[in-house]
């Protein structure tokens, strides 16, 4: 009897995407073993064996997983998240698997290690200087050219990413970002990244966002998704990506070869990347690869067809983003499989303003688009809502499908339309405080 395979599933979270990796699994009978720390929050039995992991502590974690697959074969290595990617990382090189170098899942995590990687391999990158957060801003903001952006090395979802035109507003943005960093869930990384900050020179242009898979060191490229909403300050929420892009050939092909350069520039050898870059005239510039697949429910935005292996049946078979990841994780020869004929978005709908969340309303006319497979409100009635730069969720997600992108984009945007998001004000700490008393004896 052949062995059933066992792979060691890296994440920080336990939503859709762990789900999704659990129901490949299923299909596929591979074994899924869990590091993560959020062991505490886990309820499927799915998960009985988690292992214990603390980001902050890589050599003791590396040491815990490979002491939980002592005497057991382990097949294969995934990562959910950025920080799970460089302890993915740093696994498979204690137990001499495919995936990447820990340096460069370092490189491909600290914007400025991947801005220096890039500009040393000749690669297009904007200009960019390190700076301290206790750094004196006045004299800094004196100095460099405008319009520029400031942007924190180790965050993500574009939080704390922020444009400044003039001297005069640096300084209030320094101190928007030192505030930011500063705050407890940040400094609960316990990374020193988050000492320093970053100051580039703003790229116009379109961006996009590419998906890809690496094969030893080989790119394949799964999907070029545009974002068609300009995305130009002075805070950079992403809203919608839809693929295939419809940018001219010739410039997709450049895309492609600006992230294969951008990877191997990074040192980026095995696993799933997500890049992201934007396009001025002729030049891509590649702003990040991140060493994990596209993040949370967005991936439902991807399925794949392909043909079934020799002996498991015949004819085509579909495939999460999750399961073809797996395939891949397991060492399956996954060519065959190829993204869907259809065109297909998601909107991550933004935070629009701060305030306490009382719901959604018209939920089932936006349902109603045509194109609209699904809208799923994320956000959790009565939390307080923070917008970018200093929150770092979603509303919620909108799925289309349709034949073509334009129509893609234009049910994205019609659902949203229609959707009516209750935000109240927040009751002010100090009057909060005030009414303490007459509150309690309610
Ligand atoms: P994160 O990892 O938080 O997503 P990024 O470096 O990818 O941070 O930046 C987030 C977004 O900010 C980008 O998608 C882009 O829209 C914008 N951005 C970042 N750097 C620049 C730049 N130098 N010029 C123009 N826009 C930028
Ligand atoms: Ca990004």
């Amino acid at each position: 009897m052949e062995e059933v395979k066992r792979v060691l599933l890296i994440a920080t979270t336990t939503g859709y995407q762990i789900r999704s990796f659990g129901e490949a699994a299923a299909k596929l009978g591979v074994r899924l073993v869990f590091a993560s720390d959020r062991c505490d929050q886990l309820e499927d039995p799915w998960w009985d064996q988690a292992i214990p992991v603390r980001f902050h502590e890589p050599a003791l974690s590396v040491e815990a997983i490979a002491a939980a697959f002592a005497g057991t074969r382990l097949d294969g290595i995934l990562a959910v998240g950025d920080r799970p990617a460089m302890l993915a990382a740093a696994v498979a090189q204690a137990v001499a698997l495919p995936g990447n170098p820990p340096d460069a899942a370092f490189r491909s995590r600290n914007k400025l290690a991947s801005r220096e990687a890039m500009r040393d391999a000749g690669l297009p990158v904007p200009f960019f200087e390190p700076v301290a957060m206790d750094a004196d801003a006045q004299a800094m903001g004196g100095r460099i050219s405008y319009p520029a952006v400031v942007k924190p090395l180790a965050l993500s979802g574009s939080r704390g990413v922020m444009r400044v035109d003039t001297p005069g507003e640096f300084v209030a943005t320094f101190d928007r970002l030192r505030r930011l960093l500063q705050s407890p869930d940040v400094r609960l990384e316990r990374d020193e990244a988050h000492d320093m900050a970053m100051i580039e020179s703003f790229i116009p242009g379109r961006e996009f966002a590419v998906e890809g898979l690496l094969d030893r060191g080989a790119l394949r490229v799964l999907a070029i998704f545009d974002k068609p909403d300009p995305l130009d300050g002075p805070f950079f929420e992403e809203t919608i990506y839809v693929t295939p892009s419809r940018a001219p050939d010739a410039i997709q092909r450049q895309i492609e070869d600006a992230v294969a350069a951008a990877v191997s520039a990074l040192g980026l050898h095995h696993g799933p990347v997500h890049a992201e870059c934007r396009v001025d005239g002729h030049t891509v510039y590649v702003l990040e690869v991140a060493a994990r697949p596209i993040g949370g429910l967005c991936s439902k935005a991807l399925r794949f067809s392909g043909q079934r292996a020799a002996g498991s049946g015949q004819g085509a078979t579909a495939a999460s983003l999750e399961e073809l990841l797996l395939r891949h994780a397991i060492g399956e020869d996954i060519s065959t499989f190829e993204r869907e004929r259809a065109a297909s978005g998601v909107m991550m709908i933004p935070i629009p303003q701060r305030g306490v969340f009382r719901g959604v309303e018209r939920v089932e006319e936006a349902r109603a688009v045509p194109g609209v497979e699904e809208i799923q409100i994320t956000a959790k009635p009565d939390a307080t809502l923070v917008p970018l730069p200093e929150g770092k969720s979603y509303l919620g997600f909108i799925f289309a499908r349709s034949g073509e992108p334009e129509e893609v984009e234009r049910s994205l945007r019609e659902a949203h339309a229609r959707l009516r998001f209750k935000i109240e004000k927040e009751i002010p700490l100090a009057s909060s405080f005030g009414s303490f008393e007459s509150f309690e004896s309610f």
